[in-house]
């Protein structure tokens, strides 16, 4: 998509599943990881080979086997390489690094095979891409070459959440709701890819409430401030709850509200659904 300027090169998939298809994502950028986002993507697998997404130099490499009394970490075993001008990639949970462990690679150059390592539940290579230095996250799957992708997100049901209830509302039908007080409202969407279990992520959200200004929320890259990992400038809390993405607490007028809601993947496939609420405003 070419959204992010300064690239240092071309960047290619770490490891080859049938790309252009590209199956076995299992986790995407930007996710709810319940308190944190998911920093880049997931590939199942276990022992395979994984080459640098660019040429560059190894920056870092923990490996068990070259350090055997230190605790393993969250990553694992890992490594990450510098591809100049400020550009990082990591590569987490391997099952044991490549031969070479420091100086330059290249794009034929075994760095790792995915495992298992850290704190990792089944096999699978997680990897990021970085620039300035480790301190913005950049979606993979817009600076990676396009993918097959043909299954446009799905748009599931609404939840307000009071402190006593949960409401459901499913799009498509008029839902009466009486509320005390504005309430956070969250929703459900998915972007499933070619395989059961395999997914590719929301790449931008919007939605509109009557005739409020439409509200966007682009998962395009994280940003570290003072510590904390900003989308968009919003908060992990200010974008998901209970594992669901937050839209927030909508102001509902009083009778008939209309909310739509639009979901965009990263290959362009486009979801649009409308929730029609009849409020019984008590505030
Ligand atoms: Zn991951």
């Amino acid at each position: 998509m070419g959204l992010i300027a300064e690239e240092p090169t071309q960047f290619n998939w770490p490891i080859n599943r049938g790309f252009p298809e590209l199956r076995g994502l299992t986790s995407t950028f930007g996710e709810s990881r319940e308190d944190h986002f998911h920093n880049g993507v997931d590939i199942a697998g276990l022992n395979d080979e994984i080459k640098p997404i660019a040429p560059g130099t190894f920056l870092f490499t923990r490996n068990a086997e070259d350090d055997p009394f230190a605790p393993l970490i969250g990553p694992g075993n890992f490594v990450i390489v510098d591809h100049g001008k400020g550009w990082w990639s990591g590569y987490y949970h391997l099952a044991k690094s490549g031969k070479a462990r420091s100086g330059p690679v290249d794009a034929n150059t075994v760095i790792g095979y995915s495992g298992n390592t850290g704190h990792s539940v089944g096999a699978h290579l997680h990897f990021f891409i970085s620039k300035d230095y480790g301190k913005t996250m950049v979606n993979p799957l817009i600076v990676l070459p396009g993918t097959v992708d043909q299954n446009p997100p799905e748009i599931g049901a609404l939840t307000i959440v009071t402190p006593t209830t949960k409401t459901s509302v499913p799009p498509g039908k008029v839902s009466r709701v009486r509320l005390s007080q504005a309430f956070p409202v969250y929703i459900t969407v998915t972007d499933p890819g070619l395989e059961r279990n395999t997914n590719r992520g929301v790449y931008e959200l919007r939605w509109k409430l009557n005739s409020a200004p439409e509200e966007v929320r682009t998962f395009q890259k994280l940003v570290v401030h003072d510590g904390e990992w900003k989308l968009d400038g919003k908060a992990f809390d200010d974008v998901f709850g209970l594992g669901l993405y937050s839209l927030g607490k909508l102001g509902f007028q009083n009778g008939t509200n209309t909310l739509r809601v639009v979901a965009v993947d990263q290959a362009g496939n486009k979801s649009e659904t409308e929730f029609q609420l009849d409020v019984q405003r008590m505030y």
